[in-house]
């Protein structure tokens, strides 16, 4: 598989897996689909998938994303159609990682200020779905430029928590 049809199947084990049974939005006010308090908020688009959005969505907008060199970052208008959602929204509020050659589903530190979800811990959320981030997370890590993106995102969170301490 090259990098684009590797994005293609980790979405696809995705596509109607939800971090709860119901609607988790319900009670957050879909929290994590509203722009954050500088207006902006934005998701990063994983490698090649800038090109599923040719042509962009109206509610879709695309521009670098100041926090990760040569990333995209993708902005909305608070709702979609959920077969065009890209893949940081599918995972969130996990991300894979691996470590010692085994890919597990962690919690997103970006999270934390936005998803009422992550309190409980990965343990609060269905089996089904961290399932499906593990098993997303090990299409991705097989994959040169999924996996350095990954790793740069997981450095780059790393070091946020070491600053924020
Ligand atoms: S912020 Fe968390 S609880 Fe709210 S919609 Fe997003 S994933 Fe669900
Ligand atoms: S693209 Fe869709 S799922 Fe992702 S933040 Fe925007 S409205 Fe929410």
């Amino acid at each position: 598989m090259d990098t684009r049809q590797t994005l293609r199947a980790a979405k696809a084990v995705l596509r109607d897996r939800t971090p709860l049974c119901t609607d988790c939005g319900r009670t957050c006010g879909h929290a994590c689909c509203l722009p954050d308090e500088t207006g902006r908020g934005g998701m990063l688009l994983f490698p090649t998938e800038a090109e599923e959005y040719e042509p962009l969505p109206r509610s879709f907008h695309i521009a670098p994303a100041p926090e990760m060199p040569e990333g995209l970052l993708l902005t909305c208008e608070g709702r979609c159609d959920r077969r065009m959602r890209p893949l940081s929204c599918m995972l969130f509020p996990l991300l894979p990682r691996e470590k010692e050659g085994r890919v597990r589903a962690v919690r997103d530190r970006r999270g934390f200020y936005v998803c009422p979800l992550l309190e409980s811990g990965v343990g609060g959320l269905s089996p089904d779905f961290v399932r499906a981030v593990t098993e997303a997370g090990e299409i991705l890590y097989t994959d040169p430029a999924h996996r350095a993106f990954l790793e740069a995102l997981h450095r780059q969170l790393d070091a946020w928590k070491d600053l924020l301490g």
